[in-house]
């Protein structure tokens, strides 16, 4: 079969692998009909994932076609239209119990923070990933979610990953109504987060971020009002002013470990002024939310040397939330407001593209270039 095929930071390419086969009774081959990529790929494509393999097939939003199930497989069947949250859950562990689908202990041999995840190193569990023709589906009793007929795939992909992380974003920053949500990232979570903040009652919805053509695609569709951070010397003074001196109710931060220019920052610290500030949006995010303020991060960071502003968090009183989305929990109410128009995932995806064109989906991705905001793949 076609996969994608990591090869080092910056390197992808397309190659024929031996298709995936039943390993365990629990699990499922799908053929994928559709695979995003998503910012999350991105930190493994800039390699700032620990353990990411040469050989890996990247890829943890997809969906497809059941064909082949394990013999303890009974909720889904060959021919099924199915979509995968990017999340491998057993179900069955103390934190699959509690609707952590994002933290399954059975999932992750190596148990460290994260489960298990679809393409996303040997830190996620070491898993192939979707951006290829078939995919082992591990726990196909438990992911696999069965596309409604009236769900226009393309919406379904989206339901993976993206808008359940949007969602959740939203969900941890507690939102009350009326309250100002600041959202930093103006990429396919964070414009999620922005659309989904006003599902919580949101007040006002503002976002940050440094691309004119996505800040426009979020004025619109979220809505929000946007402003490009380089024109803001300063961004705890300048929320402060727009919410009379008190700072946001809730900030989320949808940036993460930004390889193009916040890594950078990370490394070198101080030394790298590039403009007033610091510009890691976590720190933006603690110093501009109100006292008793809210912060709900989905943004993924590397393990350690992000230099957390933790006074503050201290002397604010500010409650910091965050996770990996847990998409299953999240499911069943997204598929609803996709039926009830309020969520419109699709409208998001500016690209459509083969797998044999994985490269440039990277390349453009990572970019930002010809107005991408989200790419599928069509194996
Ligand atoms: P993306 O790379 O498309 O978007 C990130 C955006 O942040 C870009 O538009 C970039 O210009 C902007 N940005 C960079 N520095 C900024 C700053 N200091 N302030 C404001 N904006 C800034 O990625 P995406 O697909 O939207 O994903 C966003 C983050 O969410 C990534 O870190 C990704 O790994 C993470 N993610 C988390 C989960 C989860 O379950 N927690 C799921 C999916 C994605
Ligand atoms: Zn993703």
């Amino acid at each position: 079969m076609l996969a994608a095929d990591y090869r080092g930071p910056y390197r992808i390419r397309v190659s024929h692998k031996p298709e995936p086969e039943i390993l365990h009774p629990r699990d499922a081959i799908v053929r994928v009909t559709r695979s995003c990529v998503c910012g999350s790929d991105l930190h493994l494509y800039h390699g700032l994932v620990p353990d990411t393999r040469v050989g890996m097939t990247f890829g943890h939003e997809f969906c497809g076609i059941v064909e082949e199930i394990g013999s303890e497989v009974e909720s889904i069947k060959p021919g099924d239209h199915v979509l995968v949250p990017f999340n491998i859950a057993c179900g069955q562990c103390h934190f699959c119990k509690q609707g952590l689908f994002g933290n399954c202990h059975e999932a992750n041999a190596q148990a460290t923070a994260v489960g298990g995840i679809y393409g996303y190193s040997h830190t996620a569990g070491g898993y192939d990933g979707g951006q290829a023709q078939y995919v082992r589906v591990p726990y196909a009793d438990v992911g696999p979610t069965l596309i409604p007929d009236w769900m226009d795939p393309d919406d379904a992909v989206m339901l993976t990953d993206v808008v359940p992380t949007g969602y959740q974003a939203a969900e941890m920053g507690g939102i009350a109504r009326g309250d100002t949500v600041v959202v930093f990232g103006a990429g396919p979570v964070g414009i999620m987060a922005a659309r989904c903040a006003w599902l919580f009652g949101a007040g006002r919805v503002i976002v940050i971020d440094r691309e004119p053509y996505r800040l426009d695609f979020a004025r619109s569709y979220c809505p929000a009002e946007v402003y490009d951070f380089r024109e803001i010397p300063d961004m705890a003074v300048f929320i402060k002013k727009q919410t009379d001196s008190l700072g946001a109710d809730v900030c989320i931060d949808a940036v993460g470990g930004d390889a193009a220019g916040n890594a950078l920052h990370t490394l070198f610290g101080a030394k790298l002024k590039w403009q007033a500030g610091s510009a890691i949006p976590l720190h933006w995010a603690i110093n501009s939310v109100r006292k008793g303020g809210i912060v709900s991060i989905v943004g993924v960071y590397g393990p350690t040397g992000n230099m957390v502003p933790i006074g503050n968090v201290v002397n604010k009183g500010i409650t910091i939330r965050a996770n990996q989305a847990s998409v299953k929990r999240l499911l069943p109410r997204l598929i609803e407001h996709v039926r009830n128009g309020l969520i419109d995932p699709k409208a998001l995806i500016t690209h459509r593209l083969s797998l044999e064109d994985v490269p440039d989906a990277y390349r453009l991705f990572s970019g930002k270039l010809d107005g991408c905001i989200k790419p599928v793949l069509y194996p």
